[in-house]
C-alpha cells in the first residue's frame, strides 16, 4: 500500500480553491480540526448554510492544474495512537515495516536524548515524525481522532464501569449547574442512561475499517458507476455534541473490483459514531472506501441538518448543509461528477 503524504491545505475541493471569501475562509479553519475548539464553534457551523451550493463551483475550480492525477490524502492528521499500525500485507511490506520500526525506536531513542535535555522543538519533531508514518486512512481505525480509542475497546469490565461513573459523574454535574435538582425522580437514571447513550453514539471509536469489510470485495470485472442514495446518517458535532443527521450519498466507479454494497452505510455509520464535523465525516468516508477498494474514483455527499444550528444560535431550522468529497475521477472530470450529482438528485431539492 503506497503511502501518500498527507497534503494538508489541499485536501478537498474547497481547501484547494485559492479564492476564497470570508466564509471559505472559516470553513477551511474549522475543517483542519483547530478552528478555535468551543469559541469559534457558533462561527463554523452557522456559516454552513445553503450557500454551499457554491462548493460545487469551487470543486470545478479545484480541477485545475493541482487536482489531476494526484490522489488526495484528505484526512487531517489528528492525534494517533502510536501502538495503532496498519497490518502489513505482503512479505516485502512486512520486511519494510520491520526495518522502518527499527529505524523508529532509533529515532525514538534519539529523541528522547534530545528532549530529555529539554527542548522544546525536539519533542514537537518527533511528533511529527509520528505522524508521517500514519496511512491515509487508519485502517485499523481506533485512534483517529481520539488517542484513548484504543483503551476503550480494550478495557476490562472493571475500567469499562469506571468509565461509565465518570460520565455519569459530569452528567450529573451538568443537571445541577443548570438549575435542576439531580435527585428528583424523573433524573435519578438520567446520569446512567446519558452515559450508555453517549458510549452508544459514539461506538464507532471500536470499530475499523478493515473488520467492517471483512473481505467483501468481489473482482467483478465490473466498471460502472455504484451508488448507494439516502443513506440515513446520525453523527455528533464535536463542537457542541449535539447531533446532526442527515442523508449521505455514495458513489464509485469499480476498478474491476466491488464491494458488498451494504459496506457502504456500515462504513458510513462507523465513521458517523464518532466525534464529527461533517466535512471531516464526509471526507472519512471516501477515503475509507478509496482505500480499501482502490476504484477509479469515489464521490461522497452529506446533506444534513444540525441542531446546534437549528436549536440555538442561528436558529435556521430549514438550512440544509451539504458537504462533498470527490476523489479521483469524479474529481478529475466533470462528466462523471455531474452524472453522479443527477444520479442522486441533489440539486433538484
Ligand atoms: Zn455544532
Amino acid at each position: 500500500m503506497p503511502q501518500s503524504e498527507p497534503t494538508d491545505g489541499r485536501d478537498t475541493p474547497i481547501s484547494s480553491a485559492s479564492a476564497g471569501g470570508e466564509g471559505k475562509a472559516k470553513r477551511r479553519k474549522s475543517k483542519n480540526g483547530n478552528g478555535g475548539g468551543g469559541s469559534g464553534s457558533g462561527n463554523s457551523s452557522g456559516k454552513r448554510e445553503r450557500g454551499d451550493q457554491d462548493d460545487e463551483a469551487m470543486a470545478k475550480l479545484a480541477n485545475g492544474p493541482h487536482g489531476d492525477g494526484l490522489r488526495r490524502s484528505s484526512i487531517s492528521k489528528p492525534g494517533r495512537d502510536r501502538r495503532d499500525e496498519p497490518e502489513p500485507r505482503t512479505k516485502r511490506q512486512k520486511r519494510e515495516k520491520r526495518d522502518k520500526s527499527e529505524k523508529r525506536r532509533q529515532t525514538a531513542a534519539d529523541n528522547d536524548e534530545a528532549s530529555s535535555s529539554g527542548s522544546k522543538r525536539d519533542a514537537s519533531r518527533s511528533r511529527s515524525l509520528a505522524r508521517l508514518e500514519s496511512p491515509v486512512i487508519d485502517f485499523d481505525g481506533l485512534s483517529r481522532p481520539s488517542v484513548g480509542a484504543r483503551d476503550r475497546l480494550e478495557e476490562d469490565p472493571e475500567a469499562a464501569a469506571a468509565r461509565l461513573d465518570r460520565i455519569k459523574g459530569a452528567v450529573r454535574t451538568i443537571l445541577e449547574c443548570v438549575g435542576e435538582n439531580a435527585d428528583r425522580e424523573g433524573l435519578l437514571a438520567t446520569p446512567e442512561r446519558y452515559a450508555k447513550a453517549m458510549l452508544y453514539f459514539t461506538r464507532g471509536y471500536e470499530q475499523n475499517v478493515l473488520d467492517i469489510v471483512n473481505g467483501a470485495i468481489f473482482q467483478e470485472g465490473h466498471s460502472e458507476m455504484v451508488i448507494v442514495k439516502d443513506v440515513d446518517v446520525y453523527s455528533v458535532c464535536e463542537h457542541h455534541l449535539v447531533p446532526f443527521t442527515g442523508k449521505m450519498h455514495i458513489g464509485y466507479i469499480p476498478n474491476n473490483a466491488v464491494i458488498g454494497i451494504s459496506k457502504l452505510p456500515r462504513i458510513a455509520e462507523m465513521f458517523a459514531r464518532r466525534l464529527q464535523i461533517q466535512e471531516r465525516l464526509t471526507k472519512e468516508v471516501a477515503n475509507a472506501i478509496f482505500e480499501v477498494l482502490r476504484p477509479q474514483g469515489v464521490a461522497v455527499v452529506m446533506e444534513s441538518s444540525h441542531l446546534c444550528m437549528v436549536m440555538r444560535g442561528v436558529q435556521k431550522t430549514s438550512s440544509t448543509t451539504v458537504t462533498s468529497c470527490m476523489l479521483g475521477c469524479f474529481e478529475r472530470r466533470d462528466k462523471t461528477r455531474n452524472e453522479f450529482l443527477s444520479l442522486i438528485n441533489v440539486n433538484a431539492r
